[in-house]
């Protein structure tokens, strides 16, 4: 386990295509516990994806700090999407920034834990805009690029 260093925009490896997992292996999981390890040393952020670490691979980790505790997602897919919500986001790719950013009220979204298996969640609220804020990630997307109206800086 180790804390990796977060990588920051402009940093082109932030705007490339994550690959897809297929080996379930040391190397991924020691990247996945880094990844937690490096979510919980920023101390402010709910999620993270391995392109901010600078690894392509299609993983992300969220935490809420809520009873569920820290969720893995690997090879996400958001299967559906209803409604809309709009709310400040910021990036730990991006310190300091902050901006309004609409999103769908609930996804659908399937993926695999870090074992390999497949699970299916259906989320809403915060953990909505956190899972397509990640998920944009693995297609090398930012918050900044779907900005409403200014990016404040704070
Ligand atoms: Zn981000």
């Amino acid at each position: 386990m180790a804390i990796r260093k977060i990588v920051l925009d402009p940093d082109p490896v932030l705007r490339k295509q994550a690959r897809e997992v297929t080996d379930f292996g040391p190397r991924t999981q020691t990247l996945i516990d880094d990844l937690i390890d490096t979510l919980h040393h920023s101390g402010n952020g709910i999620g993270l994806a391995s392109p901010q670490v600078g690894v392509l691979r299609r993983i992300f980790v969220i935490d809420m700090q809520d009873e569920a505790g820290v969720r893995v997602f690997v090879n996400p897919r958001i299967i559906s999407r209803k409604g809309q919500q709009s709310s400040t986001e910021g990036c730990l790719s991006i310190p300091g920034y902050w901006g309004e950013v609409e999103r769908p009220a609930t996804v659908k979204v399937q993926a695999q834990d870090r074992q390999g298996h497949p699970f299916e969640l259906e989320a809403e609220e915060l953990l909505a805009v956190c899972i397509c804020h990640e998920n944009d990630h693995l297609d090398g997307v930012l918050f900044t690029d779907k900005v409403i109206g200014e990016l404040v800086k704070a």
